[in-house]
């Protein structure tokens, strides 16, 4: 085997060997393997051989085509996989931070026109290209940070046209650049202005019309729903959601974030792969994912920047069992932010996470929720060679310091796409 790429003497080679199968959940959460003074080899695209330096290099041939990296110093970790963005859509909304710092909450910035409608609009008057400019800029930060592979949902079309030409824009994103996008279907992510007296109507359109055609078109991968108090109700998204399914699309839920409808619950129900937000999750809903094995996809970057008080009960989900996977949110509103090291942060801080319960959750629990986690999410033979390596001595360093971007080096495919 030609090895190609050699990362060796790493302070720390921190992986979750053995979890592709299943997320990992309770005590679980926080299983990792760290390999002191450690490196990976790499064949091509692949991973050949992860262990101490002196393992690999006993067991490898190197030569004058391997390209050699000398990670004394650093820490490498699989590259991030963010498992819930908005990473394509149009215009930007600076000019709400004024009326949030006023006092006025989400749902009456969103009642008077603002918040996601304002987004719809620059969305629906945006042409593919700009969007997909915009993707690939926001794709190229993500990467500079880590992220390798990413979720991205549409939702700021809220029209058949503009659903499809955002769905388009980001598989064109996904091609331009190496941040791999795994495309969600939201088109129930608000009611659009047109439909305001008749929801209903509009989640006709997005079953009838929107899913046949992106189905058809090979479009997404996963279909889902804002399911919350003024927008739609747990009846309304269930109808969204049984129809994605019968037209084979996974489930993913926006849930229990304001208002404890029972969003999680629904997720339980019908088998969703993850359930996302559940800032005010029920003791209920949490036995139900648990028992059904639904991923619960925290944001804490976005309950930060909406100056909540309270965060999901990340420890009390992790205690009952629900895997639990950390993402950013990216979007233009309520969490314009798309660095996963931040969010290492902010949940070891305010969901009093551990460090290596996060580094779980923004690799292999993140890489489940999106159906990738035979491809990425940790570092084992035969896996994809997606790698970010940090200027660390310890993966603890990565939660301790905040605000500095952290990576030296990042590594997609086996060919190094960044390199400080
Ligand atoms: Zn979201």
């Amino acid at each position: 085997m030609e090895i190609t790429l050699l990362i060796k003497n790493a302070n720390q080679v921190v992986t979750s060997r053995g979890a592709s199968e299943k997320p990992l959940s309770g005590t679980g959460q926080k299983a990792l393997t760290v390999i002191e003074d450690g490196a990976v080899a790499v064949c091509g695209e692949t991973i050949a051989l992860v262990g101490s330096t002196a393992e690999v290099l006993d067991k490898i041939q190197v030569d004058d085509s391997t390209k050699v990296l000398d990670a004394s110093g650093k820490v490498v970790l699989p590259g991030l996989v963010d498992p819930h963005t908005h990473v394509v859509f149009g215009g930007s909304r600076e000019h709400e931070l004024a009326l949030k710092l006023q006092g006025v909450p989400y749902l009456e910035i969103l009642a008077r026109g603002g918040g996601i409608l304002s987004s719809v609009e620059a969305t629906r008057a945006a042409s593919k290209e700009e969007l997909i400019a915009g993707g690939i800029k926001s794709c190229q930060q993500m990467l500079a940070q880590g992220t390798t592979t990413a979720e991205a949902k549409s939702g700021y079309g809220l029209t058949t046209k503009a659903e499809i030409k955002t769905l388009e824009a980001i598989k064109a994103v996904d091609r331009a650049q190496p941040v791999d996008l795994i495309p969600t279907f939201l088109g129930a992510h608000a009611v659009p202005k047109e439909y305001k007296e008749n929801p209903d109507g509009y989640l006709d359109v997005v079953i009838k019309d929107m899913l046949p055609q992106v189905v058809e078109k090979n479009l997404a991968r996963y279909c889902d729903v804002f399911c919350e108090e003024g927008i739609f109700s747990v009846e309304q998204s269930r109808r969204v959601l049984m129809a994605a399914r019968n037209l084979g699309l996974g489930l993913k839920m926006h849930a229990d974030e304001i208002s404890p409808l029972g969003g999680s619950e629904l997720a339980a129900e019908l088998g969703a792969v993850s359930a996302d937000h559940l800032l005010v999750i029920s003791d209920q809903g949490i036995e139900n994912m648990a028992a059904a094995g639904v991923i619960g996809v925290i944001l804490p970057g976005t309950t930060f920047y909406l100056c909540e008080d309270h965060y999901a009960p990340a420890r009390k989900m992790i205690e009952a069992g629900v895997p639990v996977a950390l993402a950013t949110d990216f979007n233009p509103g309520s969490s314009p932010n798309n660095n996963l090291q931040l969010i290492v942060n902010i949940a070891c801080l305010y969901l009093r996470m551990t460090p290596p319960e996060v580094i779980n959750a923004i690799t292999i629990n993140a890489a489940h929720a999106i159906g990738r986690s035979e491809q990425v999410g940790s570092l084992e033979e035969g896996k994809m060679a997606d790698l970010a390596l940090f200027a660390a001595p310890n993966y603890d360093y990565l939660a301790y310091r905040y605000g500095t971007n952290l990576i030296s080096t990042v590594i997609k495919k086996g060919k190094i796409v960044v390199e400080v």
